[in-house]
């Protein structure tokens, strides 16, 4: 057993338990959310006189992509649904990546978990015999 080794991971532990908080706090957020993403296209309209094919201008196009039980579904934005739904949408999305997140969290602390047990093993008091037996 190697002292720094052992503290070094419980400080490594420790520093989990923070994180484990900031990770955390999407869920405890009570905004409305909704599932989907929010996307901006940009395209000419094919009139030759417009400003999209004389300058450059492209027309742009705010859309949300909504996840429903059956399916996707595209839906336009005005200024004002962008406003309406972008705070919803990210809150979501907030949720997703800490529910992502927690897996890699989980998978780490388990890690840790695993090498500070590999640490504190210790076969004293057994017999010759059985210290020469690897244990599980
Ligand atoms: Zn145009």
């Amino acid at each position: 057993m190697t002292k720094n080794s052992l503290s070094s991971l419980r400080r490594q532990l420790s520093e989990k338990l923070e994180e484990i908080q900031r990770l955390l706090k999407p869920a405890f957020d009570s905004a409305p959310l909704l599932p989907g993403v929010i996307t901006t296209s940009r395209h000419r309209c094919g009139n030759s006189g417009c400003a999209c094919e004389r300058e450059g201008k492209l027309h742009e196009s705010v859309r949300m992509l909504l996840r429903f039980k059956d399916g996707y579904a595209t839906r336009c934005l005005s200024k004002e649904g962008l406003e309406f739904f972008s705070p919803r949408i990210e809150a979501y999305r907030r949720l997703r990546r800490a529910r992502r997140d927690l897996g890699k969290w989980y998978k780490q602390v388990v890690e840790l978990i695993d090498s500070l047990e590999r640490e504190r093993r210790s076969v004293e008091g057994l017999s010759e015999e059985d210290r020469k037996r690897p244990l599980r």
